[in-house]
């Protein structure tokens, strides 16, 4: 997979390299480019930001940078090559989730488009929207200072997913959101050795060998952490996906 991230601040996207996003990139299963959009500026101060249209406070991001940026980046591609999927972080978009990072991970090359101040001129999402498929973005329900933290939480959901990149391809698979068998419950607690910490052991159904009996406590040890942190998922989900001793929980 390829991904491109257009920013101002290149430096902060250097976690890139290391873990498992690193490795990947070391491996060749992730080709990360980082561009610094002020090389697509033309004045001594390298703008990229002027005043709002219709006053208010801060500031908006100028659509000549950017416009300019993309389009180099969009042109880099080779001939015949899949076009870009641009994602562009918003607390605005739609809310990030492991579907849409399950998507994104089966699409050859993402353009990410992390602002800062009051966002990007609305004409560049325009312009692009006609001739990509543009994904506008929320991480949650919080605004922070700009789009760079929110790439390199997207840029791992996504990476993470690759065929290769994780040791064990399975890990995910039983991951809270992960679709499949427990898609609309939390992952439940893990525990590993000693079997006394403190004066804390673990539950004895863990040693117990019995397959079984070890996937029924997970799935209701899920189930009771569902319905303690998110009640919002249960409310959600088909009620089909719940038997006798989900109820009795
Ligand atoms: N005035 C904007 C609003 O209320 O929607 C917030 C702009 S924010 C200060 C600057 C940039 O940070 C955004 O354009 C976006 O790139 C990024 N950003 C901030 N919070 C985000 C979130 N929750 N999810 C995704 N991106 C976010």
């Amino acid at each position: 997979m390829r991904i491109d991230v257009v920013t101002i601040f290149p430096e902060y996207l250097e976690p890139l390299n290391v873990s498992l996003v690193g490795k990947a990139r070391a491996r060749g299963q992730l080709d990360v480019r980082v561009h610094d959009l002020r090389e697509w500026t033309h004045d001594k101060h390298n703008t990229v930001d002027d005043t709002p249209y219709g006053g208010g406070p801060g500031m908006v991001m100028k659509p000549e940078p950017w416009g300019e940026a993309l389009d180099a980046v969009i042109e880099s591609g080779a001939q015949g090559e899949e076009l870009p999927v641009l994602v562009v972080p918003t607390p605005s978009g739609r809310p990030f989730t492991q579907e849409l990072a399950v998507e994104l991970s089966e699409k050859p090359w993402l353009v990410f488009t992390p602002a800062r101040y009051e966002g990007i001129d609305r004409r560049v999402i325009e312009e692009y929207g006609d001739r990509l498929d543009v994904r506008e973005v929320s991480i949650g329900d919080y605004v922070l200072a700009g789009g760079e933290a929110p790439v390199l939480v997207m840029v791992e959901a996504v990476a993470r997913l690759l065929p290769g990149v994780l040791g064990n391809a399975e890990s995910h698979r039983d991951d809270s959101f992960a679709p499949g068998a427990m898609a609309d419950l939390l992952e439940g607690p893990v525990y590993t050795k000693p079997p006394e910490w403190r004066g804390r052991g673990i539950p004895d159904v863990l040693l117990s060998g019995h397959h079984g009996k070890i996937a029924r406590w997970r799935r209701d040890e899920a189930f009771r952490r569902t319905v303690r942190n998110r009640p919002d998922l249960i409310e959600r989900a088909d009620p089909a996906a719940f038997d006798k001793k989900d109820r009795e929980i």
